[in-house]
């Protein structure tokens, strides 16, 4: 698991700083020798509820991949997950397959999503997380993206 300092780490990310497995894997920082990362989707209430309050009763984090619209989350809710060192990553604004879209709207869909998250939370999402029909390739070309961002 991920090194997690729950409340100093969101405050970091608040200001833009980037939490464990967002150092890892954009700074070259350094990972657990096993390594795993819980990854959920959507922004679903238990999540919230149950599964949040039960990862840091172990000193874990999550990573939120939250869609930008039309989540079950409060606001309220994810800012609390990210206090407890939850990081946040996109995953689109309004959960579309990104194979079927044209430049601008996967333009729309990704750098959109990350824009309005930095807006509602005050911490960048570093990472995309496209919806799981996605694993098959052609993958979308959204590395150009994410860049500068
Ligand atoms: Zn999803």
């Amino acid at each position: 698991m991920i090194a997690c300092a729950g409340d100093e780490q969101g405050r970091d990310r608040r200001r833009g700083g980037r939490g464990g497995l967002e150092r890892a894997w954009y700074d070259g920082g350094t990972l657990p020798a096993k390594p795993v990362v819980l990854s959920f989707d959507d922004g679903y209430r238990p999540q919230f509820t149950y599964t949040q309050p039960e990862l840091k009763r172990h000193g874990w984090p999550g990573v939120l991949n939250l869609k930008a619209e039309g989540s079950d989350l409060y606001e309220s809710n994810v800012k609390a997950m990210i206090d407890a060192g939850w990081e946040l990553a996109a995953h689109t604004i309004h959960h579309l397959d990104l194979t079927t879209l044209d430049a601008e709207q996967l333009k729309e869909e990704v750098a959109g999503s990350r824009e309005i998250l930095r807006r509602e939370y005050g911490v960048r999402a570093w990472g995309v997380r496209w919806l799981s029909a996605l694993r098959e390739f052609p993958r979308p070309p959204v590395a150009p993206l994410l860049r500068g961002r």
